[in-house]
């Protein structure tokens, strides 16, 4: 049943509550998101159902210019206009589909008034669900190096590790040079692997795969220890909340 309804701005009738998804950073992951929601809302709902989506895909060379010349203001702006666009267009809930542009949260959630589904409460509440504490976590040089992420997942009772500085370098490289442009390669795998790995020497009981492209290079068979897909678990929190 088809319904238009100007007033709620509702085009269609699903029992499910619409996402807004704020992606493009990089395409490569936003792919996974849109593939992730709709087989969770197929697994849970059963015969034909899909997820109701509104997504907006940024061009990423524009964010990444924004990120590396340090224009955080333009672009929290930029993202705070699109969540009231999304919202207006009839989301319930505001998914923003990267760890990295979640220091930019604070921004997006005073301009709009539904629910943002914060990527770093839902890992966080996973991992402590599993009883973990001390997370290893890899991510973009922002993730793993400012506070925005960090003390999010703090804020859950968590010990946060990050790797060396050389490490995080060619963890960050990885992503932009690679992952970002859909390139996965052998010899990242291995030094990834070797990230990982020191990280556990030093003591994480996890790891967190805190960017949405690691999941295409890295998962539960490279490290000793249990990894968390930021990626999938976005994905499905999302998911769950359209089914309600
Ligand atoms: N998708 C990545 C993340 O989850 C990195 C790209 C970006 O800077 O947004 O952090």
């Amino acid at each position: 049943m088809f319904v238009y309804d100007p007033a709620d701005h509702i085009v269609e009738d699903t029992g499910m509550q619409t996402i807004g998804l704020i992606g493009g950073m990089s395409w490569e992951s936003t792919a996974l998101y849109y593939k992730l929601i709709n087989e969770r809302v197929r697994d849970r709902m059963g015969k034909l159902h899909s997820a109701p989506l509104l997504l907006y895909s940024y061009d990423f060379e524009t964010i990444k210019q924004m990120q590396y010349t340090g224009r955080w203001a333009e672009a929290a702006a930029s993202l705070a206009e699109v969540a009231r666009r999304l919202e207006s267009a009839g989301a319930r809930a505001i998914v923003l589909c990267t760890n990295t542009m979640h220091k930019l949260a604070p921004e997006i959630v005073s301009g709009v008034s539904i629910p943002f589904i914060h990527i770093g409460d839902a890992t966080a509440q996973r991992i402590r669900a599993k009883g973990y504490r001390r997370v290893g976590l890899l991510g973009t040089k922002f993730t793993m190096e400012e506070d925005f992420y960090i003390d999010r997942l703090r804020a859950h009772d968590l010990d946060v590790l990050v790797p060396p500085t050389e490490a995080r370098a060619d963890v960050n490289r990885i992503i932009y040079d690679e992952l970002c442009l859909g390139v996965v390669a052998d010899p990242s795998r291995h030094r990834y692997r070797e990230v990982m790995a020191a990280l556990v020497a030093a003591g994480a009981d996890c790891i967190i795969l805190g960017c949405t492209e690691i999941t295409m290079l890295v998962g539960p068979g490279d490290t000793t220890v249990e990894t968390f897909d930021t990626t999938a678990i976005h994905a499905e929190t999302a998911a769950d909340f359209a089914i309600g």
